[in-house]
């Protein structure tokens, strides 16, 4: 599938810098999206996963896409809880900045400092890439985690 429609949009601009090999926090190519370590690491291992395809909502996408879109959303799921032994997972599709499909995959440790709220709580963190190797190592441990 070839992202498309998307004129300006910084979802279909990220797609493409993966599939070109241009996206470092690259984790998988999955039929139907692109799995990326996330921006920030305020959730150790937090992930996203990129329709291909651009659409705004999920369910915009047809049928058999969707399903496709749906498998990779479970396979980044539990290599997301795999890698990181999380207590819980926070799925979440927002697309209210980016209005690309996409799904963020937080992963809630155990020792989680605050397990009733929303990921957002910790957004003043989220500007933090966090350290170069410890991205590389959840990258690493994010792709041998996929089913
Ligand atoms: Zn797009």
């Amino acid at each position: 599938m070839i992202p498309s429609g998307g004129e300006g949009c910084p979802g279909c601009a990220r797609v493409a810098a993966a599939l070109a090999g241009r996206d470092p926090a690259l984790v998988a190519e999955l039929p139907a999206s692109v799995l990326v370590l996330g921006d920030h690491q305020a959730f150790p291992g937090y992930a996203v996963l990129w329709s291909r395809v651009h659409v705004v909502e999920a369910h915009h996408l047809d049928p058999g896409a969707y399903d496709a879109f749906m498998r990779d959303y479970r396979a980044a799921a539990w290599a997301v809880e795999r890698a990181t032994g999380c207590l819980k997972l926070n799925t979440a599709v927002l697309g209210n900045q980016v209005r690309h499909c996409h799904i963020h995959l937080f992963p809630r440790p155990a020792d989680d400092p605050s397990p009733l709220e929303h990921p957002w709580v910790h957004s003043a963190r989220f500007g933090e890439p966090g350290d170069a190797a410890l991205r590389r190592r959840w990258i690493r441990a994010l792709k041998e985690a996929l089913p």
